[in-house]
Formats: structure tokens, sequence, C-alpha cells
């Protein structure tokens, strides 16, 4: 079924224009009706679904996310926030955090057909970590695409304050690596589930 996980985890997941998905439309949980009450899932199942959610909106598969948990819990301070970090920090979401593109699928197509630009140089893997300092930029011959440029006109989100955006010439740089109170999740994130249920 169409946005079968925007309904599931509440957000907004999927590549269709503001107003067309289904989640904005119908704000219960697929397979379920209106007014029944919800059954408490169980620990396991919270942990679980909270992996799920971070996977889905990060659009990542599976065992690469649980190389980003492996990573994580191999750095200081709190696993749970170096994994939200560490996923924040890939190339296809900054695109998307940017606004040159509606979606996080939208920006994994922009990156992987070669319209952006690391400093200075093309990069066309979505799960590139981009560094504090780095400049992303859209391409030259790229800058008139008009689904980029529409994207940027929509406004649909803020820039958040960890990028610094020069938006006339499609170019910005990432300040700082974000931290994970910095984020704009539009939901609440609890990756300290996440890695309870990697560590089971
Ligand atoms: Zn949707």
């Amino acid at each position: 079924p169409k946005c079968k996980n925007c309904r599931r985890f509440g957000i907004k997941l999927c590549s269709k224009p503001p107003g067309k998905c289904a989640f904005e439309r119908r704000k219960t949980p697929p397979g379920q009706h209106c007014g029944q009450r919800r059954r408490r899932a169980s620990e396991y199942g919270q942990q679980l679904k909270e992996k799920q959610k971070a996977r889905a909106i990060y659009g990542v598969l599976e065992r690469q996310f649980r190389n980003y948990y492996r990573k994580a819990n191999n750095m200081q301070g709190v696993t749970g926030d170096r994994l939200l970090e560490l996923l924040e920090s890939r190339l296809d979401n900054i695109v998307y955090r940017l606004g040159f593109a509606i979606s996080r699928p939208h920006a994994r197509q922009i990156v992987n057909h070669g319209h952006i630009k690391v400093n200075g140089k093309k990069v066309s893997i979505p799960s590139y970590m981009v560094k504090a300092e780095d400049s992303i930029e859209v391409k030259e011959k790229s800058k008139e695409i008009a689904n980029i440029t529409g994207a940027l006109t929509s406004k649909e989100r803020e820039v958040p304050e960890y990028i610094q955006m020069d938006e006339k010439n499609k170019k910005a740089k990432l300040i700082r690596i974000p931290k994970f109170s910095d984020i704009p999740y539009p939901t609440i994130m609890e990756p300290n589930l996440v890695i309870e249920y990697y560590s089971r």
C-alpha cells in the first residue's frame, strides 16, 4: 500500500508533493481503525519500531544501518546520539536539509545522478559522509534543473542552523556536525531504544 511507512511512523517519508501524502490525509496507522484502542507494544516491539523508524527516515538498508550502529558504538559519548549524528551527516540527508530536494528519496536521486559537488568535486554516493567545513553545491550545469529549483522555492522546511546556505548560488557549507538535539525531526526520536534493540 502507498505511504505505508508514512502512516506507520506518522511522518511524511515519501516523495509525493506536499498535500499528496496519505499520512497528511489520514492520521491513523495502517491496519487500524479510527477510535480503536491501540495495544501497547512490548519492550521489544518498541525497540524494533524505533529502529525501523530511524531506518525509514534515512532510507538506509538494514545491513548498512547496523554498520552505523557499530560505528556509533565505537565512538565516545551516548551511542544513540552518535548514531543519529552519523546518519544526519550523509550527503543525501544534507542535500535534503538544504532544501535542494522535496524528500530524502528525491535527494538520493539528485546525488545519484551526479548533480552535487562536495568541495568542488562531483560526489554521486548518497552515503558519503559530509564533514564540518565541507561545501556542498549543485553542479553549474544542474542549477536550472526544475525540480531542484522548485524544491528550493517551495520553502517547505527551514535550513537548520548548522548549515550555512547561499541560496542564490545554490551553495552551502556544513558549519559543524549536528548534535542530536539540533536535528529538526518532525517526530520524537528515541535513539536509546534503537541501541537497546541492537545490544540485546
Ligand atoms: Zn507518504
